[in-house]
């Protein structure tokens, strides 16, 4: 029923159809850009590229309305209600935004004593920054101690059970995933929300989720929405920090420090991606994606040798194959990653096949991961798993 659909989005974009012997399935890293961004930078830098907030000409003025109006365009995407006094700030993608919060943001909120939960194995983008803030705030005499968010491996899920015993009174602030960059799961926001209650800061690294599945910061219930917009369709160098600033949950997000000249090409291409996403449709693209996952798990799960990282044990359970977003990360026994990304390229697939920056005892050595978007088609998941099957 959605293929229709799914020929019409895939068109859309001009790296794909003019290379119709390529598969790229590296979406995780960063997705290709449709027509309608192309079109958005082609017109701003020929029709307004100027300054933002120091007009007094109208390029000039331009500028700071589209730097202005995409502000509130992020709110509206991540399904903020508007004019609650929560706040927008680009960046140049993930990494940064959690750095921005936790530099300007934690550092601010932590008194001695306080603890944080944070992510092990999650991106590194998501454990650096609060252990950075942590030692800031140590080097300053105030002592904050980090508790590892509780993990179940081989699951590739956080260990929800485990969870009330790490949560206590000095608890100031948790830091999460939306969805996990290797295992492709969804990290259940609403299990940890209930878990840590009602007062406690939550801060999401949703660099896996926005473009691929609707986020909602009214549903989810979280404080701080991360993401880069390249893997939302725009441009490299280009992300935002959503902020709920809700006085009950600690001080305003107010990013700090000179305010240099922002990246307005690449907020021209935010804004044309985040169209682009709405027409869309974000929850058809996640019913594509989903399907398309849950194909390649299946199928992978078929092919005795390969291990498929972090689902086996709901695969072997029969459930929650439909849990896993957009990406599947899997190991064949003898034949290391580089050599199988370099064999999978000959027959045209581009994946990742290096590391997959995890944090702490990283789990992905010797692992290739595949990752799909909305112009993904399904028969370049069964052409892979075709080749898959004849390395097996
Ligand atoms: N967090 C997650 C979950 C990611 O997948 C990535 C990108 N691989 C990042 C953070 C870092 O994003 P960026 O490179 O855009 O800063």
């Amino acid at each position: 029923e959605l293929d229709g659909w799914h020929r019409d989005f895939r068109a859309g974009f001009p790296i794909i159809t003019a290379h119709p012997g390529l598969a790229y399935l590296d979406s995780a890293a960063t997705a290709q850009k449709p027509r309608a961004v192309l079109d958005a930078v082609q017109t701003y830098l020929t029709t307004a590229n100027a300054n933002a907030g120091r007009g007094t000409y109208p390029w000039a003025n331009r500028t700071t309305e589209l730097v202005e109006r995409t502000r509130r365009r992020v709110g509206e995407f991540l399904g903020d209600p508007g004019g609650s006094g929560s706040a927008v700030h680009f960046t140049s993608g993930t990494t940064e935004g959690l750095r921005t919060v936790a530099r300007d943001w934690l550092t601010a909120h932590l008194t001695d004593g306080d603890e944080i939960l944070v992510p092990h194995a999650d991106h590194r983008a998501n454990l650096d920054p609060w252990r950075e803030a942590a030692d800031l705030l140590a080097a300053r005499g105030v002592r904050v101690r980090i508790r590892p968010l509780p993990y179940q491996r081989g699951s590739g899920d956080y260990d929800h059970r485990a969870l009330p015993a790490l949560v206590g009174p000095r608890t100031r602030f948790v830091a999460a995933t939306h969805v996990h960059h290797v295992y492709g799961g969804d990290m259940n926001v609403h299990r940890l929300r209930a878990a840590v209650g009602p007062g406690v800061p939550i801060c999401l690294d949703a660099a896996q989720s926005v473009g691929h599945l609707p986020v909602s910061v009214s549903d989810l219930d979280v404080d701080f929405v991360v993401f880069s917009g390249h893997k939302a369709l725009a441009l490299p160098g280009t992300g935002a920090v959503w902020a709920r600033n809700d006085p009950r949950r600690g001080p305003e997000f107010r990013p700090g420090g000179w305010r240099g000249t922002p990246n307005t090409v690449g907020i021209a291409s935010l804004e044309a991606a985040l169209d682009a996403l709405d027409t869309a449709g974000v929850d058809r693209i996640a019913r594509w994606t989903t399907a398309l996952t849950a194909r390649l798990t299946e199928g992978l799960a078929r092919l005795a040798p390969y291990e498929i990282l972090g689902c086996q044990a709901s695969l072997t359970a029969g459930t929650d194959v439909q849990r896993r977003h957009s990406l599947v990360s899997f190991r064949h026994p003898a034949i290391p990653s580089d050599d199988l990304g370099f064999i999978l390229f000959s027959h045209g697939f581009m994946v990742r096949a290096d590391t997959l920056c995890q944090a702490g005892a990283d789990e992905t050595e010797g692992v290739v991961r595949v990752s799909v978007h909305g112009y993904t088609s399904v028969a370049e998941i069964d052409r892979l798993l075709d080749v898959l099957a004849s390395l097996a």
